[in-house]
């Protein structure tokens, strides 16, 4: 066991990265962030930030030598990068682990070899695979670039096989997957906490709304059936297991209106969808990840309430701040802002949960308080 006063590496400064450091501190660890960018959310309240290139192998020695074990929160750190330090140091989750999510294509070909359901999907490399498409994908399917997509970016639907060779070219003919669009009735997701020996702690099964291919808000309890709850602990924690998996990861889901449960994609670090954790379990998401890096037990990740979590993009900005004394006036809303100075469309600059009794009065409340922060 990794006991507090030990120094944690991070690998990533964004908001993620930012709540690991919030959830070390207090737990007495000290943190160290290896980041390109100055002025990283994370970076600027770590004990330590070096700000450096996730190739940069002077720097990678240096956080080595000065911390006893290294993790992510995010899944496009070269997987070089982690194999290097991990020569070094204790790291998790793993090189191979992380390599294994870091392309749509492999990542799909790896669940779907589980026998675990993904959208009907062929591998886009040349125009040539366009050709050989015939019946195998219905339309309207989305193409989707297979490496650093995220947050929807990289992402066309297409009607047509010619609106494919077409969005194949705007994408620049880099890899793609394409995917039929499916039928959804809703969207949930799972975070999860694996440790070394293998023992798995769920989250509750979380409900996730996406406006514009970014999510938007999430709910737990979901009102999926307890089957399906069942059903997607079992092929998340599948999932984990197969990629010996060592630390907090999340599976996203679709449920179609068709009645299945497929998986859309595998993070390999904490979730946006996991955010209630912060205020509705005993435990964060982000402490179990503490707790999974240093080898000690998992906390309780029950729900403690029904939450609705808000994200807060830019676009909540305009030209002023938000009204955050209208969503500071209900006790029931829990604000998390992650320090970014500049308010961008679509950029995620925050997030609120709110706690309520049942999660139609979490929701009243998140609604109401979301049109309050916008009014001018
Ligand atoms: P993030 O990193 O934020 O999860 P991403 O860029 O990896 O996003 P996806 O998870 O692939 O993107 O897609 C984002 C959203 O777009 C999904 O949550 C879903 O709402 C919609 N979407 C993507 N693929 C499909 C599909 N095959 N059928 C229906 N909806 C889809
Ligand atoms: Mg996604």
């Amino acid at each position: 066991m990794i006991l507090p006063g030990a120094t944690l590496g991070m690998l990533g400064g964004g908001q993620l990265g930012r709540m690991f450091t919030t959830a070390a501190q207090i737990m007495g660890y000290n943190v160290i962030v290896l980041d390109p960018d100055t002025n990283s959310p994370a970076g600027v309240i770590a004990d330590q930030h070096i700000c450096a290139k996730y190739t940069d192998e002077a720097a990678l020695s240096q956080l080595a030598e000065q911390c006893d074990a290294i993790t992510t929160e995010f899944e496009n750190i070269p997987a070089a990068t982690l194999a290097f330090l991990e020569a070094k140091t204790i790291v998790h989750p793993s090189s191979q682990a992380l390599s294994s999510t870091q392309n749509r294509i492999t990542e799909k070909q790896f669940i779907a070899a589980l026998g675990i359901p993904v959208a009907p999907f062929v591998a886009i490399r040349s125009t040539s695979d366009i050709d050989n498409i015939g019946t195998s994908i219905q339309f309207p399917a989305i193409i989707k670039v297979a490496n650093f997509g995220y947050d929807g970016k990289g992402q066309v639907v297409c009607h047509t096989i010619d609106d494919v060779y077409t969005a194949f070219r705007n994408l620049d003919q880099v890899e793609c997957v394409l995917e039929q669009r499916i039928n959804l009735e809703r969207e949930v997701s799972t975070v999860l906490a694996r440790s070394q020996t293998g023992e798995i702690n769920n989250f509750p099964v979380a409900e996730n709304v996406h406006v514009n291919g970014i999510l938007h808000t999430t709910t737990v309890p979901s009102i999926i059936s307890d089957q399906q709850v069942q059903t997607a602990i079992q092929m998340a924690d599948k999932i984990a297991d197969a990629l010996g998996y060592v630390g907090v990861m999340a599976v996203e889901f679709f449920a179609s209106k068709e009645g299945d449960l497929l998986v859309n994609e595998i993070a390999p670090r904490p979730h946006n969808s996991g955010h209630f954790t912060l205020d509705a379990c005993p435990t964060s998401q982000f402490e179990q990840q503490v707790r999974m890096l240093c080898g000690l037990p998992s906390g309780n990740c029950e729900l403690s309430s029904a939450v609705v979590m808000v994200n807060l993009l830019g676009d909540v900005w305009g030209d002023s701040q938000p009204n955050w004394d209208t969503l500071l006036a209900r006790p029931e809303n829990h604000l998390h802002l992650y320090g970014k100075k500049e308010a961008r469309p679509g950029r995620k600059m925050g997030h609120y949960n709110v706690l309520a009794a049942t999660t139609a009065q979490a929701n009243d409340i998140a609604l109401q308080t979301f049109e309050a922060l916008q009014a001018s």
